[in-house]
């Protein structure tokens, strides 16, 4: 399966920025992999237009569930797609830890971004404690149930588990942990959507650790935060994705 190295700019990343988009595209002009951006809302169409005619494509960090209305401060799923981008990251914790997202908000948000012909990143992860009570893959279960609307399509669909410790914090989990978690998300997702979801392992990826990840059985790439707000970082995990 082919690997997607997605990045999550997060709220970082004003049009100066854009060199590095720009030695990005310079330095990995046809990866093995697929290349996805995911910059702040207001950097989308420059991004998007950045892009044009690369392998890169560029994604919104979170959508609106309505088409559009009275909701101040949000942008609904249409408007990202209308400025370029082609995927959208939908739970990730710190929507669900800042916005009270739940597991139904973010459902009704993949039904809203594949209907606009998305294709939805749906976050899900553990807290450290959590795991220290043994609760990982009950948490995971339960969120992979709730978040995945009954209309999900397996072609508009990609999962990423981000143990929320793990993210913007240099601590990763055991290679071992990471492929148990990923084999189950395997075994719950594949009766309904086959085997082609890929799914991205998130937190704290970097040039360093991206490599023995990769290798891990049924991880087929990352979504990563920090390093992929400089392209020299970004650059590695991209070419370690695209040697696995
Ligand atoms: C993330 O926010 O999705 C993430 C994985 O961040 P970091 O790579 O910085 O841990």
């Amino acid at each position: 399966m082919r690997g997607l190295a997605a990045g999550n700019w997060k709220m970082n990343g004003t049009k100066a920025d854009l060199a590095e988009v720009a030695d990005l595209l310079k330095a990995h002009s046809a990866p093995a992999c697929d290349v996805l951006l995911c910059p702040p809302a207001t950097l989308l169409s420059r991004m998007a237009e950045a892009a044009k005619g690369t392998s890169l494509a560029v994604g919104g960090q979170d959508c609106h569930a309505k088409a559009s209305g009275a909701h101040t401060g949000d942008v609904s799923a249409d408007m990202l797609a209308d400025a370029g981008a082609t995927h959208v990251i939908l739970g990730h914790s710190e929507r669900r830890a800042d916005h009270g997202e739940s597991d139904v908000m973010v459902a009704d948000k993949v039904t809203a971004a594949q209907a606009a012909g998305l294709t939805t990143i749906v976050c899900i992860g553990e807290t450290e404690g959590d795991r220290d009570a043994g609760r990982t893959l009950d948490i995971i279960g339960s969120q992979i149930d709730g978040s995945l609307p009954a209309t999900c399509e397996a072609g508009k669909l990609v999962v990423a588990y981000e143990p929320i410790w793990a993210i913007g914090t240099g601590r990763t989990p055991s290679l071992d942990e990471i492929a148990e978690v990923h084999a189950f998300l395997r075994n719950q997702l594949s009766p309904r959507f086959g085997d082609g979801i890929r799914l991205l392992y998130g937190g704290s990826v970097k040039p360093g650790n991206a490599a023995e990840i990769f290798a891990l059985p049924n991880v087929n790439g990352a979504l990563v935060g920090g390093a992929s707000l400089k392209a020299a970082d970004f650059g590695g995990i991209i070419a370690a994705l695209s040697a696995a």
